[in-house]
């Protein structure tokens, strides 16, 4: 199936696409159109499913948005929602390696067990105007004291995986999408994707 995705981050891209293989998956300037969205709502499911509506009612077919970001409990569930603009001034977006140290600095002391943290991805498909779907997904881990590695992109290289006892930025692209909280949510997606065109198949037969 062709998914309009409502993002203009590459990263995800190029990590969706390699996840939702078999789906041809284009960005809204792949078709000339103009998206641009300001995430308002108080969860990761509202941001993705409203930006996937929004994007929806602008094309006409269907769309994949998410909304995602890390959540550390010692900074009471910080950056959150927020974890694009986490540190950012006047609308002034911090480049990630500015904002990895500024995370850092506020857990400055914080021991190791208490710096338990996780990414959360929540992933919404509109297929049409009463068809929509919606899955969330997290990977556990804590926040290292320095960033580690060379991969991924945002906080990953900050961000240790409970179960590797590496950065995320350490792990090769295909083990990062096996098990991070966007490939959990892709492969959600995925078996959705296949749900609805098996039975589409069903209805036309
Ligand atoms: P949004 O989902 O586009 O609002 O972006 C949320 C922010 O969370 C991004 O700017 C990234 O910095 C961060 N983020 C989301 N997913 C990841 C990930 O897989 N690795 C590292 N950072 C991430």
């Amino acid at each position: 199936m062709e998914l309009m995705l409502a993002s203009h981050n590459h990263h995800k891209l190029g990590e969706i696409s390699a996840l939702l293989l078999g789906h041809s998956i284009i960005l809204p300037q792949h078709r000339n159109l103009e998206f641009s969205f300001e995430e308002n709502g108080s969860t990761f499911i509202a941001n993705a499913l409203d930006k996937a509506e929004a994007l929806y009612n602008l094309c006409g077919v269907a769309t994949l948005a998410d909304d995602s970001g890390l959540v550390v409990d010692a900074l009471n569930g910080e950056p959150g929602i927020f974890s694009a603009r986490y540190g950012s001034s006047n609308g002034q977006l911090l480049p990630s390696d500015e904002r990895n140290r500024l995370l850092l600095k506020n857990l400055e002391g914080v021991p190791k067990d208490q710096r338990t943290a996780r990414f959360v991805c929540a992933m919404a498909l509109v297929i049409a105007p009463y068809r929509k779907f919606v899955v969330q997904e997290t990977i556990e881990g804590f926040i290292a004291n320095q960033p580690f590695g060379e991969g991924g992109f945002g906080y990953d290289p900050i961000f240790i995986v409970g179960s590797t006892e590496m950065t995320m930025a350490q792990l090769s692209s295909v083990d990062k999408n096996r098990i991070s909280h966007r490939g959990k949510a892709a492969q959600r997606i995925v078996a959705l994707l296949h749900n609805i065109e098996q039975k589409e198949i069903f209805y036309v037969s």
